[in-house]
């Protein structure tokens, strides 16, 4: 039996690649080589027909966006598009890379906590979708989770920069914002650290990220407006936050902030939407939405679709780089993703924790990464290292660093004041401006 299917899906291969895209019943699904990696009946029956089992979630959310671009290209009709995809003959031809999906899926079955729930994206910056790989018992890379702090960079620093309204020394007091009274009259401070304490001193943008201080993501989105980035995230990115913009109306934005600033959003983001949104921090501020199909063909081997190739500009230039640059506080020591790095690349992301959630969304010059896990009995979030290990099994970076716009200058910081340093300042760090926004010489030393 074995064997019959394996001589089957060569001779499939074979017709797939060639102008005749027959294949029998079904839809047949190909990855970015052309091999036949399933042949479903329907939506309901892709686990039986996959070649690698492990190729579930790819190939479910691949035949949902087919279905979805059929039904745009004709009148929207989903029902319809579904059933012309199943009945057709069609040929859904994907970005699957079998390369990068193997070192996810290998990251995953080395994993000491294998039975951990696990979900993992790869994307480059064309929006090309190499990978996604669900480990566990659900399809969790499908799953939305809350994003927790790894929102940040979207919802208070690219903001906050792009609206000129902080740099890379600006001073955020690490401090709570607020008190707040529970149902049972028990009064505390809010918000609080991962760290479990405050400073209470003056602390720099490029600290406060590389730590994920709640405190200062607070105080800075108070300072950028929370109906402002609410805004930012739809406007720029297509995020849904219907519910927090409704509350932040009827309730006032204090009601949303912590939603906000540390990632617990109502319709939280799959993996692959969140690597999706950071492709900007790497990509010069450019968006291409994510997709997995490249082209589907009918019976005949006529092209029926075909992607159309996209970019927008989502933010500055400039915002782009600096906030890759206080990304890249994140992998170095004193950061909370230090464990992630890559031979022969540059690494820059984000973590974001909480008790059900742990994230690390890394970027290296070819690829967005975010890896998803749940809780470990140790509490520990992982995904960091995971991060470092599927990249260990990947082809060799093409690309070393990130390419630096013409618009970003580099300046030496006053770390206590935020401003340039003069010769008289002692704790000084080279930081990333846009040229036009340099920053006033230290008045303070
Ligand atoms: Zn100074």
């Amino acid at each position: 039996m074995k064997r019959w299917i394996a001589i089957w899906l060569t001779a499939a291969t074979v017709l797939c690649m060639g102008s005749g895209c027959a294949a029998g019943k079904g839809v047949t699904v190909c990855d970015a080589s052309g091999e036949v990696i399933a042949t479903p009946r329907s939506t309901k029956t892709v686990a039986g027909t996959l070649r690698d089992g492990t190729y579930e979630s790819y190939v479910t959310y691949a035949l949902e966006e087919a279905i979805a671009v059929l039904a745009a290209a004709t009148d929207g009709d989903t029902g319809a598009a579904q059933k012309a995809l199943f009945r057709g003959d069609y040929t859904v031809h994907t970005l699957l890379d079998p390369a990068v999906h193997a070192a996810a899926q290998e990251t995953y079955a080395a994993y000491e906590g294998e039975n951990l729930p696990f979900g993992c994206a790869v994307l480059d910056y064309s929006g090309a979708v190499a990978a996604i790989y669900s480990g566990g018992e659900e399809l969790f890379a499908l799953k939305s989770h809350s994003p927790c702090s790894a929102i940040k960079p979207l919802s208070v620093y690219a903001p906050a920069v792009e609206f000129g309204v902080a740099d890379w020394g600006t001073q955020w007091k690490d401090a709570p914002y607020k008190k707040v009274t529970d149902l049972a009259g028990n009064v505390s401070l809010w918000p609080t650290n991962a760290r479990g304490d405050y400073t209470n001193e003056p602390t720099s943008m490029y600290e406060c990220v590389q730590q994920s201080l709640n405190t200062a993501a607070v105080h800075c989105l108070k300072k950028v407006g929370v109906q402002k980035s609410l805004s930012f995230l739809t406007d720029r990115l297509g995020i849904n936050v219907a519910y927090e913009q409704n509350k932040a109306v009827l309730e006032g934005e204090d009601e949303v902030i912590g939603n906000v600033a540390m990632g617990f959003l109502y319709n939280g983001f799959t993996p692959l939407q969140l690597a999706g949104y950071f492709q900007i921090f790497g990509n010069h501020g450019a968006y291409a939405v994510p997709h997995c199909v490249d082209k589907i063909c009918d019976a005949d081997g006529n092209v029926v679709y075909a992607f159309a190739a996209k970019q927008t500009q989502v933010i500055e230039d400039d915002t782009a780089y600096i906030l890759n640059r206080l990304l890249q506080s994140v992998v170095l020591p004193g950061g909370t993703a230090k464990a992630a790095r890559v031979d022969g690349t540059e690494v820059v992301g984000k973590t974001g924790t909480s008790d059900e959630d742990n994230w690390f969304v890394g970027l290296t010059p070819d690829y967005c990464c975010a890896i998803w896990h749940g809780n470990r009995e140790d509490g520990r979030n992982t995904a960091p290292q995971l991060f470092t290990n599927v990249f260990a099994k990947m082809p060799s970076p093409k690309t070393a660093q990130f390419a630096v716009p013409d618009s970003v200058e580099r300046a030496v910081c006053c770390m206590d004041s935020g401003l340039r340093a003069s010769a008289l300042c002692r704790n000084v760090q080279v930081g990333y401006y846009a040229a036009s926004r340099l920053p006033t010489t230290c008045d303070v030393h």
